[in-house]
């Protein structure tokens, strides 16, 4: 007899597996695969940072862009408020602390910016005020005195990439979902009121077997496997890939409790509650392909010793004292974001009962990816407005 779920998640990172936890506390029968393990990808690799105010990726193309952008503030707002109860759901440390961000400034022009994005943000309801430089010297002593501003948002923080998503992982199983690791989605057929899904699986001598299981809905969580998932059910998910530089200092003692992003330079910074500091921003690394150009996601993307070497300038020009703390380990992770910097998040058009969600800050807005994804497998009316989000928009002749 053919297996039945209501649901198949696919994806281990935190979307998936918090998009797990979720449906199986609403009572659905869930599977999560993963062809790996959980957490190896993105959600175990990135910055771990919890950003509400609009990033320098998304205000370096100026105001236009920047309030294209900001519809994604009612999904940073419910992040905002759902990651200030998720360890007490979960019932376990996650590393949270939302003890604010600063998104620093150096000169006017990016003060004059800073000012603009902080009343754009208040007009969708996130409290940003900007800080002047008397301020800074209480607030964040610890910045450069060449930081002449910055905005602080007191809803900012970080949460601990290394373990977020095997704890909320824990807590699916604890509602009732079934995870497998090591089971790659590879084909789907619709079936009467759902889908089959064929997964195959690796187990731990190699051995491959394959199996099919009948669901009523599908969620893409899949990060930079989107686009091909996608095809998988006949539709068309486009994401743009990046291969991203992260960077980790040896341990010194607690100076740093906020986040730092930067208004005009490739910039997050902050130390975690190991006391090492996490140093990143969007600094490129080198995505693998293959000899038709074509990304091959699979491989180990690989470092590119001038995007270490700028990180780590602009990190020390914001925060001198860096200068003396070690670097011990730098690394690549790859995710995506869509062309207009807004997420993809709903239902799969002409795949019914598939949905996605994916793009940009998905860690940070993973809560809110997730509880909207439940809501629509449940059949309730979204409580967002999902329209700017919907994955269908960059598909030829969909109407917005
Ligand atoms: C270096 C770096 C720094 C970042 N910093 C931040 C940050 O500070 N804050 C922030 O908000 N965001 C940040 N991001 C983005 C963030 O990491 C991602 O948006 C988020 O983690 C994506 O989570 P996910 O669960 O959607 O995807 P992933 O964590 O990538 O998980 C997708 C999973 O899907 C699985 N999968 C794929 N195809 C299949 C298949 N066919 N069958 C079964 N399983 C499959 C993969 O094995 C993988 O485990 C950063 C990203 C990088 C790379």
């Amino acid at each position: 007899m053919t297996e039945r779920h209501d649901v198949v998640v696919v994806g281990g990172g935190l979307l998936g597996c918090l998009t797990a936890w979720m449906a199986a506390r609403d009572g659905a029968r869930v599977l999560l695969v993963d062809k790996d393990q959980v957490n190896q990808h993105a959600s175990g690799q990135n910055a771990g940072s919890l950003h509400f105010q609009l990033e320098y990726r998304m205000v370096e193309d100026g105001e236009e862009a920047a309030r294209v952008a900001a519809e994604a503030m009612p999904l940073h707002l419910d992040a905002a408020a759902m990651w200030a109860r998720l360890e007490s759901e979960i019932g376990e440390s996650l590393g949270v602390r939302q003890t604010g961000g600063l998104m620093v400034a150096e000169n006017a022009d990016q003060v004059g910016m800073l000012e603009f994005k902080a009343e754009l943000e208040r007009s969708w309801g996130l409290d940003v005020r900007t800080l002047d430089r008397s301020e800074l010297d209480t607030v964040a002593p610890y910045l450069s005195q060449d930081i002449v501003a910055a905005n602080l948002s007191a809803l900012e923080g970080k949460a601990d990439a290394r373990v977020a998503a095997p704890a909320v992982g824990r807590a699916a199983v604890a509602a009732g979902a079934s995870v497998c690791a090591r089971s790659r989605l590879v084909g789907a057929r619709r079936a009467p009121a759902g889908w089959d899904v064929t997964l195959e699986e690796t187990d731990r001598t190699g051995r491959v077997r394959t199996r099919t299981v009948r669901t009523a809905a599908v969620v893409i969580a899949a990060g930079v496997w989107t686009t091909g998932l996608g095809r998988v059910f006949g539709a068309e998910l486009p994401t743009v890939p990046l291969a991203l530089t992260m960077t980790v200092t040896s341990k010194v003692p607690a100076f740093i409790p906020h986040l730092v992003q930067h208004a005009g330079a490739r910039l997050s910074l902050k130390q975690s509650l190991d006391k090492t500091v996490l140093i990143g921003g969007g600094w490129p690394a080198r995505l693998m392909r293959d000899a038709d150009g074509v990304p091959e996601f699979d491989r180990k993307h690989q470092l590119i010793p001038q995007s270490i070497a700028g990180n780590a300038r602009a990190a020390v020009n914001a925060v001198p004292v860096l200068d003396r703390v070690p670097a011990v380990r730098s690394w690549v992770g790859a995710t995506t974001v869509a062309p207009d910097q807004l997420p993809l998040v709903g239902a799969v058009k002409d795949a019914p009962g598939v949905f996605v969600a994916t793009g940009g800050s998905a860690f940070t807005l993973g809560p809110s990816f997730a509880r909207v994804l439940t809501g629509l497998l449940a059949g309730r009316s979204p409580d967002i407005d999902l329209a700017p989000y919907d994955p269908a928009r960059f598909v030829e002749g969909s109407t917005p």
